[in-house]
């Protein structure tokens, strides 16, 4: 049986905006050695704004974010919102003929015809088209039509608020703090560097979060915390997954055993203090 004093920690965590799915989950909080990561969504707002427009090849500024925007309308990934938003009443009721999403990489539609790519580096690579490999201080979503290279926009993003405390605080618990993500090197560098984070992985798929994983799990009890569609397998393999309840989709509410309602990262330092108080309670 379970010791009360496990429903009394869940309960006292749910006032914290922490809803723990099962009183297993207490001990495995209370063994977390690592602590992983995703960024965008998780660590940073994940609300990008578009801090730059780059045409090339003839194409001009408005042709590059219109034709970016129509491939992205249907797409729910935050860059994709921040696209179509940047846009705002200029954006025509264009429809895709047809559309693609490639899960950590981009968008592939077809628009009165053309071809149509935005996605990162990685997409432009795969798909043979050439393209400026910049730093240009945010995320630079690059855009090809028919092959060919129109340019690239810059998004950015913020990192939450308490971010930089929840990274402070699991180290204070002696927690290993690992940062992985689907962003380039450059993005992921500035992000951990300003957050304190020693360890990360940049430029991932979604299997390779997952083997980001299955690798930290080697070393000790692994949990991670994740917001998006992408973040659900990963969250499923780690020994305690977490999700954003708020910015998260379905996906990664569903499988988590842990979910922040308010999307606050220090809430994980926070229930792994939680869990090694109720067990010193129990013992
Ligand atoms: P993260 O791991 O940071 O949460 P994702 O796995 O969602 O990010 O995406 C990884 C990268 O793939 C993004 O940084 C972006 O470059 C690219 N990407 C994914 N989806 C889109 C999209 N709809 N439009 C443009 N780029 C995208
Ligand atoms: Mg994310």
């Amino acid at each position: 049986s379970v010791p009360l004093s496990y429903f009394a920690s869940i309960g006292r965590s749910a006032r914290e905006e922490v809803l723990i799915k099962g009183a297993n989950f207490v001990d495995v909080l209370n063994s977390t050695e690592i602590v992983a990561f995703d960024k965008t969504g998780t660590l940073t707002k994940g609300k990008f704004s578009v801090s730059k427009i780059v045409p090339k090849n003839g194409f001009s500024e408005d042709e590059v974010l219109m034709l970016a925007a129509v491939a992205e309308v249907n797409s729910n990934h935050p860059i994709a919102r921040s696209i179509v938003e940047a846009l705002g009443e200029r954006m025509e009721a264009m429809e895709p003929e047809s559309y693609r999403e490639i899960s950590g990489r981009g968008v592939i539609a077809k628009v009165d015809g053309k071809e149509i790519v935005v996605g990162n580096d990685a997409l432009m690579h795969e798909l043979g088209i050439e393209h400026d490999s910049c730093d240009v201080g945010g995320t630079a979503v690059h855009v090809g039509v028919d092959g060919r290279y129109a340019g690239y926009i810059v998004v950015e993003d913020e990192v939450k608020e308490d971010a930089e405390r929840a990274v402070r605080e699991l180290k204070e618990l002696g927690c290993r703090v690992v940062m992985v993500t689907g962003d380039s090197e450059e993005v992921a560098r500035r992000v951990a560097e300003r957050l304190g984070i020693d360890e990360y992985h940049a430029e991932l798929l979604p299997e390779g979060k997952v083997s980001v994983v299955e690798g930290l799990k080697k070393n000790g009890k692994v949990a991670f915390a994740g917001d998006g569609i992408n973040d659900a397998p990963v969250i499923a393999a780690a020994d305690v997954g977490i999700a954003m309840g708020g910015l998260g989709s379905d996906a990664s509410i569903d499988v988590a055993d842990v979910v922040i309602m308010d999307d606050m990262p220090s809430k994980v330092p926070r229930s792994i203090a939680f869990a090694r108080r109720t067990q010193r309670i129990v013992w």
